[in-house]
């Protein structure tokens, strides 16, 4: 009997080592400087990929027959997580933000950042979001999730969105667990004294198990942050734009330059600060001090549109490259925009490269030299490190390829 177990243990290994010898990778990253927060991994280490999946992360792997991709000297993370960006905004005839601000079609600026997934905040609401997923989201190669408006019609701008009889919680809440595709119910450019469009959010939030994302502000004078983070907004709920400064809303730093004592504490409470650059809500006067005051972010987010991309904003490398020269490292804008994000919209099979994970990847350089950065109110802050975005994986496909390292020398068939 005892014989026979040891035998059946030998059959076990030896149909076990022919399992793992059979195994053929697609794609192997090799030499690169891997960041995976989720698993704890900030070292040199190779990244194997079979078909659309992570199969082996480990020193030295054996690429055999695969392709090699070659990151020595570069930066390996899984695919980043854009949690505020802007790829509907309702109708052609009804657009929101006036100015000729637009919406995008995400493939067209996600890629070449390392982006492989985005979440649209706020542009559709219940009567709208099945247009948006047929318009884009099923046509985009880049992963397209939604925060559904509180609005039934969305980020359609005017009156659309003061008119409180189109808030309905529970409306909202069956849309979200009608489509895996929304992850969470955003508040936005409400400007009456009520707070009714935040609790009716937080009740769609409560009902369908999803966080609250809050574009505050603009009544006036305007409405308690302190109250919004203590008394309306659950933990888990994110507060984006947190570093801007516009008279409808509390910053978050005093006209003393001093980080608001409650802002830490509401960050201790589960309430998740969210950059959402803009166009208009980034301030260095905000952050700088809040950095200084050991404050940082949560999550790294964009609020991409016309308007943003071509001004300060530019794009999420560009956004994280900011906190890098304000005092964050590169595990830190990494993580803001990987791992943290994948966990804030409950999709944690994102933002990170564990085994069994899907292969999106990304690989950057950071470049050291002059380089200046421009915040919302048109002042420049001085830097000396840089990130760019040398490939892009999606699904274990190269989507962008900035320098060739995934091609061949033509002259080398
Ligand atoms: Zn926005």
């Amino acid at each position: 009997m005892r014989h026979q177990s040891f035998l059946f243990l030998i059959f076990i290994l030896l149909v076990f080592s022919v399992r793992v010898e059979a195994q053929d990778y697609t794609i192997v990253i090799k030499g690169g400087h891997l960041i995976d927060s989720k698993n704890n991994i900030n070292e040199l280490m190779d990244v194997a990929i079979k078909d659309d999946k992570i199969v082996l992360v480990a020193k030295n792997i054996d690429a055999r027959q695969a392709q090699v991709i070659n990151a020595t000297g570069l930066y390996v993370t899984p695919g980043l997580i854009d949690i505020h960006s802007h790829n509907f905004f309702g109708t052609q005839e009804d657009h929101y933000l006036g100015d000729g601000f637009e919406a995008l079609p995400p493939d067209g600026f996600t890629f070449r950042t390392g982006v492989t997934t985005v979440v649209d905040a706020g542009g559709a609401g219940w009567k709208t979001f099945t247009k948006f997923k047929s318009q884009t989201i099923a046509h985009s190669k880049t992963r397209v999730l939604s925060f559904l408006n509180i609005v039934g019609e969305g980020m359609r701008g005017g009156n659309y969105e003061q008119n409180l009889n189109d808030m309905d919680a529970k409306m909202t809440a069956m849309t979200v667990r009608q489509h895996k595709e929304i992850v969470g119910v955003k508040v936005a450019h409400y400007m009456g004294k009520e707070w009714d469009p935040v609790d009716r959010a937080v009740e769609a939030g409560k009902i369908a198990n999803v966080p609250v994302i809050v574009d505050f502000g603009g009544s006036v004078p305007p409405l308690s942050i302190e109250e919004l983070f203590m008394k309306h907004l659950r933990p888990g709920d994110i507060f984006t734009h947190a570093f801007a400064e516009l008279g409808s809303r509390m910053p978050i730093v005093d006209k003393e330059g001093k980080l608001l004592p409650f802002v830490p504490a509401a960050q201790k409470r589960g309430i998740i600060f969210d950059v959402g650059h803009g166009g208009g809500s980034f301030r260095f006067t905000q952050a700088i001090p809040a950095l200084k005051a050991g404050f940082i972010p949560n999550t790294i987010s964009t609020d991409f549109h016309t308007g943003s991309m071509n001004a300060g904003m530019k794009d999420q490398l560009n956004v994280m490259s900011k906190f890098l020269n304000m005092g964050m490292n590169v595990q830190q804008v990494i993580a803001a925009s990987t791992w943290h994000p994948a966990q804030v919209i409950h999709r944690e099979e994102l933002g990170n490269l564990s085994v069994g994970a899907g292969a999106d990847v990304a690989v950057f350089s950071l470049h050291k030299g002059k380089f200046g950065f421009i915040d919302s109110a048109g002042f420049r802050m001085d830097g000396d490190q840089k990130l760019e975005c040398e490939l892009t994986l999606r699904d274990g496909k190269v989507v962008y390829d900035l320098n060739g390292i995934s091609r061949p020398a033509w002259n080398k068939p």
